[in-house]
């Protein structure tokens, strides 16, 4: 559909993957004064490109500002990578190559003959050198009660849990599928896997058995470790029952650990065992196995939003580099620092920046349990006055679920210690932009808006400048290329988001579709990854991150992305959410349905509503951008990761109402129900 005879131009970002202008744009926001960042100054190309380097790249001293740095990690990319490869991770026989891809069947390496362990990388070193430093805070879902694991404590229960593995039969290279809540014991059962090779897939623990049972299958796991049950926002969540619905479909699963979690006794079936005991009968910590360069870390699902689940597959020192670097350059991490993200383990964000990122960095990373609404909508900033959090890291639709709640609930707590505000998972809509910034982080904190995706292991673009509208932005130095691979800087021009060329974090392939691999992400475009989202350039430079293309709508042979149409009516003051999809009009080709959820305090007659939106939408963007048929609706179908479900709302547009697609992933179903409803009632 979007192949390159389309006429499409190609977002390339030769300056997004392997290299990382990202990362020095954080470190620029971070080092310099934060009245810069106010939401009307503009934050000129000059700065970034002029800005200090940071102390990461002191290996590198020949390079004197960002746009020589950034022009070396192209140029030398091996030696860039490699030089940061033996510098950010512990080996146990160092790599002699960096790189070697074969463009040809998608197969890329990095470092391909060194040796290292994960585990090791993340615990054990920290461990010797600082056993004291707190490497976990337990964030449990009751406030208050929150619990610290030092890296002492976290390395004995890796190698417990190991050793409690091993003797099960796990053995390098074998599935071990993980169904636990945010805790310590989840952190310890995924380096555990690492420790003696084994790949862990990590499923979220808010599906469903089907859902469970269908990605144990995909992986081809023979062990599950769960939990008895646990609560969120005060909701008990029987684990354990659901993986034992989920296992009675799994032949293949020869052994189940259930973690006492909650203080319930233990019933165990004949195929369960306790974790807990088995773990503190473990008499010796296993060895840590000396893993390939490029021998699979993980397996990880994606959160389905476009379409069936894609079963990535990570493999060990490009991940972990691309996560360490990530971390620490993004987010400006310094020793001492509480990071505080708050995305679930089930998620690649948890994977790469609640675990691999800040151990690999000897941080303290929180584990948030809880909601951000329980037991009330302060709950974050409550939690970071507690913690004394330095980095917040949360998703879009958070900050527009807290931002109906009003002010009062950020104001009444203590939020000095934060520096930076990360965002990520979906647009950052304006309206929400300036509220994080001007009153989460007091018009004082860096606010970091992130795109990357399951597949990329890490972020690839990150975003600290305030936008007019549409707030998907990076910075200017990617490249925009025709569909010839041909740079063009034309501004105003609209594309594909590409990567030009392969950075370690990116995952190896699909786990057993090789060939779906190939065809999603370097069939579209000769010679570049395809990330399936769309962008434009400004007049300035920056990117915008437009929404999927699936989602671009053409309506009357314009073009248009669905993130800029909801940005704009995201600013009516009673508007909470809106989804924008397109569905087919005999004249136009496409014309625009339009969902909504309107704000708690939302007084004014809908019609009225309706017509302001229309004219905001005409006003800010075209007359051809105006939605021919709005619904407005109590909430709106999202994935299990808080994302909208936009292909269900297409379908619905279009009047599918019996054909939804796969909606394994889908959070809450009664939405679907009544959006369904309400769309049959309309006129
Ligand atoms: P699936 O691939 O199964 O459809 P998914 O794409 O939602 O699911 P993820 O890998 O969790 O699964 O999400 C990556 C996607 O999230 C990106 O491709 C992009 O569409 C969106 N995204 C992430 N961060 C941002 C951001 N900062 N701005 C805009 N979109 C973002
Ligand atoms: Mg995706």
């Amino acid at each position: 559909r979007y192949s390159p005879s389309s006429g499409l131009r190609i977002f390339s970002s030769t300056a997004i993957g392997p290299t990382f202008p990202q990362f020095l744009l954080a470190s620029a926001s971070t080092c310099t004064s934060a009245q810069r960042f106010s939401t009307t100054s503009k934050y000129s190309s000059e700065n970034i490109i002029s800005s200090p380097l940071p102390e990461i790249t002191n290996k590198f001293p020949q390079l004197k500002n960002y746009s020589q740095l950034y022009d070396f990690s192209l140029r030398e990319s091996d030696q860039f990578w490699g030089t940061l490869g033996s510098e950010l991770l512990q080996w146990n026989e160092p790599f002699t190559t960096v790189s070697r891809h074969d463009h040809k069947s998608s197969t890329f390496r990095w470092f391909h003959d060194g040796k290292l362990n994960a585990a090791v990388n993340c615990v054990d070193r920290h461990a010797a050198e600082h056993p004291d430093r707190v490497a976990l805070i337990w964030e449990r879902d009751e406030p208050g009660h929150e619990q610290r694991v030092t890296y002492r404590e976290l390395q004995e229960m890796v190698w417990r849990v190991a050793g409690v593995l091993t003797e099960s039969g796990v053995s390098a290279g074998d599935r071990v599928a993980i169904y636990l809540p945010v805790s310590p014991v989840a952190v310890a059962t995924m380096l555990g896997c690492a420790r003696i090779g084994a790949v862990h897939s990590v499923v979220f623990a808010g599906f469903s058995a089907q859902a469970l049972a269908s990605r144990i299958q995909d992986a081809g796991a023979s062990v599950l470790v769960t939990a008895n049950s646990s609560t969120r926002g005060g909701r008990l969540i029987p684990l354990q029952a659901t993986a034992r619905a989920a296992v009675a479909l799994c032949p293949g699963v020869r052994q189940v650990f259930v973690m006492p979690h909650s203080p319930q006794p233990l019933e165990l079936a004949d195929n369960e065992v306790d974790l807990e005991r088995a773990m503190s009968a473990v008499q010796t910590a296993p060895p840590p196995s000396v893993q390939g360069a490029e021998d699979p870390l993980f397996l990880l699902y994606t959160s389905g939003s476009t379409g069936k689940p894609k079963g990535l597959v990570h493999t060990t020192a490009g991940y972990l580099l691309y996560a360490a670097l990530t971390h620490r350059l993004v987010f400006d991490y310094k020793p001492g620092d509480v990071f505080g993200c708050v995305a679930d383990i089930g998620w690649i964000t948890g994977h790469s920046y609640v675990v691999y990122g800040p151990l690999l960095n000897g941080g303290t990373t929180v584990l948030f349990e809880s909601t951000p609404v329980h037991p009330d909508a302060g709950r974050y900033w409550e939690t970071v006055e507690r913690l004394r959090i330095t980095q917040f890291y949360g998703a879009p639709t958070a900050i527009r679920l807290l931002l109906r709640f009003g002010d009062d609930f950020v104001k009444k707590y203590d939020r000095s210690s934060l520096r930076v505000l990360g965002s990520v998972g979906e647009p950052i809509n304006s309206e929400a932009w300036r509220w994080y910034y001007d009153v989460v982080g007091d018009g004082r904190c860096t606010v970091v808006d992130t795109w990357w995706q399951s597949e990329t292991g890490g972020i690839m673009i990150h975003m600290t400048v305030p936008q007019r509208r549409g707030s998907g932005t990076v910075l200017c130095c990617a490249v925009l290329s025709d569909s010839q691979g041909k740079p063009v800087y034309d501004s105003g021009a609209t594309g594909a988001l590409c990567v030009s060329s392969i950075w370690p974090g990116i995952a190896r392939t699909i786990h057993g579709d090789h060939q779906r691999y190939h065809d999603t992400y370097f069939a579209p475009y000769a010679g570049l990854y395809f990330s399936g989202d769309g962008a434009r350039r400004d007049d300035e430079g920056y990117l915008h991150i437009t929404g999927r293309m699936d989602d671009v709508i053409n309506v009357s042979g314009h073009r248009l992305g669905t993130a800029e149409v909801e940005d704009v009516m995201m600013e009516h003051p009673e508007v909470s959410e809106t989804a924008v999809v397109g569905c087919p009009h005999a004249l136009k080709g496409e014309t625009i349905f339009a969902f909504l959820v309107l704000k708690e305090n939302s007084a004014s007659p809908q019609h009225k509503i309706e017509t302001e939106l229309r004219e905001s939408v005409k006003h800010n963007i075209a007359s051809y951008a105006v939605p021919e048929f709005m619904l407005i609706a109590p909430a709106l179908p999202k994935t299990r990761s808080g994302k909208i479900m936009r292909r269900l709302l297409r379908q619905i547009a279009k009047g599918n109402l019996e054909d939804l697609g796969d909606t394994s992933t889908l959070a809450d179903p009664a939405a679907v129900e009544t959006v369904l409803k309400l769309y049959r009632q309309m006129p």
